[in-house]
């Protein structure tokens, strides 16, 4: 019989194939002591251990920083820097000298004592560097146990999918997309360094399946789905033939994203709307190019800084914004402003541990406290603006005050540039992001300080219902389509309109064929998505009319419940939309 595991989507696509188990584990390590005149010859070992995984580490760098960027390439710092660290070395050295402990005893030891004490500060950042911590104890270990480098992927004779507890940027790195049909494993979650990188190189992945390493075993057949965080193992006849249907579906379709990608995304009554995409990593930007994006909607700027040892550098942000702009010279590009905290959080930053992170220190609020990391980046942006239709967008907001702000300090980093001779063009934009039912319900105030509205729904559908968008519990209760959300995007729509500023939808919402026909149907003329949706997106658009659309809107905006509201939406949409095979794309859920 069939085994099927759910956890969390990380790189979409769906894969078939045999299972690799890649065990990546802490070895066990002999308790050994040494006879004093063999301390001296095993402090070298250690250092030359440590030489030798420095040589390791900077090879993963130049691999990833020709498959990725070099942006992408710096996750590996802090495992560099860890490697010269003195409390890990001097540490080592120490029980070596003075306990006589072999070499790989001692560090053994030494990284567990420091892994205690990282975890008892309970700062959040901690487990992202717990993961690079365990990445280098892994390969130094080895090393000074004389045992082969473990993980080695090069060895395989066929195309697999890979489960593992977790993963490490060093061990994706090393992933040939060719090779590796996909990745399963028990911990991580989507913004996990290694699954970042698994979706800059297109490997489907699926994350939290708890104990996905324990059940599956060595050559077993399994079947994946990135898209829905589905495994299936020991798939049976049934599954195997839903399997094959869909992806053949799939493939029908990729050969119709080339075609739909030229397409005007426009109704079928002549609405056109805008969309663009959102992208995660300065790398995407291409691919939302070649989908179809007229610009990026929503460019996360965190993704650059997190996992990252020391404070970006403005030049790296100017580069990385510039390369987004000069790849859309006639579409927006909309920059989003570090939004770190909640579940982003960069070494650098040395954050502390918060009871409720998503109602804590983040976003626009860390900003504006940390003036030393938030100006280079207003700076590289004001550069960035000679190169195309840069937007500057704020997360996060609840006030004027906040944007009142940034503006004086936009102002501040003008002057500076003025007096330096540095060009910039004064005519960009300034918006907010709408999170919070405050920023919502306040949004007439915010209208005359913003030049333009993007709403964030993936915030504001949890700051609405008080539903933790990562707690997997609860993931039922999380509807877009809760009617207190519904009438909260109405009521931005109508503001924003009477103020005469764009309004979009930068959440998941907007890609899910009942919520672009929502948000058209609430008079939403432009939207930004992942962009691998684009495609999707585009054809919907063009299959039915804003009339209709807005006629389900206005029973949608009297729906008592959120079940009403999707079946407003499902009896409107279904007239002109075949949303079976919509959905045989959009969720491809087997069985
Ligand atoms: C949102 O909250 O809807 C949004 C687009 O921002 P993020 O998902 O990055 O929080
Ligand atoms: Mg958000």
């Amino acid at each position: 019989m069939s085994l099927v595991r759910d956890g969390y989507p990380a790189a979409e696509g769906m894969v078939s194939g045999p299972v690799h188990i890649l065990t990546w584990g802490v070895p066990e390590v002999p308790h050994e002591t040494i006879a004093p005149e063999r301390i001296e010859e095993e402090v070298e070992r250690f250092d030359a251990a440590r030489e030798w995984a420095k040589g390791r580490i900077l090879e993963m760098r130049s691999i990833a920083a020709e498959r990725l960027g070099t942006m992408e390439a710096r996750i590996f710092e802090p495992q560099l820097l860890m490697l010269d660290d003195h409390e890990v070395v001097d540490g080592t050295t120490r029980y070596i000298r003075e306990n006589r402990l072999s070499a790989a005893r001692a560090f053994d030891w030494r990284m567990l004592e420091l892994q205690a004490l990282w975890i008892r500060t309970q700062n959040p950042m901690v487990l992202d560097r717990l993961n690079d911590v365990e990445d280098l104890q892994v390969r130094v270990l080895h090393r000074l146990l004389d045992r082969p480098e473990p993980g080695d992927l090069e060895a395989l004779d066929e195309p697999v999918i890979v489960v593992a507890r977790n993963l490490t940027p060093s061990l994706t790195v090393q992933m040939d997309p060719d090779r590796i049909l996909g990745v399963a494993t028990d911990l991580g979650t989507r913004t996990s360094h290694w699954a970042i990188l698994a979706r800059s190189l297109a490997i489907p992945s699926v994350v939290g399946l708890l104990d996905i390493s324990r059940v599956a075993t060595e050559g077993q057949e399994a079947i994946m789905d990135g898209r829905i965080g589905r495994i299936v193992l020991d798939p049976d006849d049934r599954d195997r033939e839903v399997y094959r249907q869909r992806r053949r579906r799939l493939q029908e379709w990729e050969e119709e994203i080339d075609l739909i990608s030229k397409l005007d995304a426009v109704t079928k009554d002549g609405q056109p709307v805008a969309i663009r995409a959102n992208v995660d990593l300065p790398s995407e930007v291409d691919q939302a190019r070649l989908h179809g994006a007229e610009g990026i909607g929503l460019f996360r700027t965190e993704f650059l800084v997190v996992g990252r040892s020391s404070m970006p550098e403005e030049e790296e942000q100017y580069q990385a914004y510039r390369q987004a702009a000069e790849a859309f010279p006639d579409g927006a590009v909309v920059i989003r402003t570090y939004d770190l905290g909640g579940d982003k959080f960069p070494m650098f930053l040395q954050m502390t541990r918060e009871e409720n992170p998503f109602l804590g220190w983040r976003a626009i609020r860390v900003c504006l406290d940390r003036l030393d990391l938030f100006r280079p980046q207003l700076r590289a942006f004001l550069r960035a603006t000679i190169h195309g239709d840069l937007r500057m967008m704020l997360p996060l907001v609840n006030d004027i005050e906040e944007v009142m702000r940034v503006r004086e300090l936009l102002g501040e980093e003008e002057e500076a540039l003025k007096r330096e001779g540095v060009p910039f063009y004064a005519g960009y934009k300034v918006g907010v992001l709408l999170e919070t039912p405050a920023a919502a319900l306040d949004a007439a105030e915010l209208a005359r300080h913003a030049d333009f509205f993007s709403i964030g729904t993936n915030d504001l559908v949890q700051y609405t219902l008080a539903v933790d968008r990562t707690n997997p519990r609860l993931a039922h209760l999380y509807n877009p389509f809760h009617p207190s959300v519904v009438r909260q995007l109405h009521q931005v729509s109508r503001v924003a309109r009477a103020a005469g500023i764009e309004v979009s939808v930068c959440g998941e919402m907007a890609a899910n064929p009942l919520g672009t026909y929502l948000l058209l149907g609430l008079d939403i003329p432009s939207i930004s998505v992942p962009w691998p949706a684009l495609p999707e997106v585009r054809k919907v658009i063009r299959e039915f009319r804003v009339e209709e659309a807005r006629a389900a809107a206005r029973k949608a905006l009297a729906a008592p419940t959120s079940r009403d509201v999707t079946r407003c939406l499902v009896e409107g949409i279904g007239a002109s939309v075949d949303l079976a095979a919509f959905s045989g794309r959009w969720s491809l859920s087997l069985g």
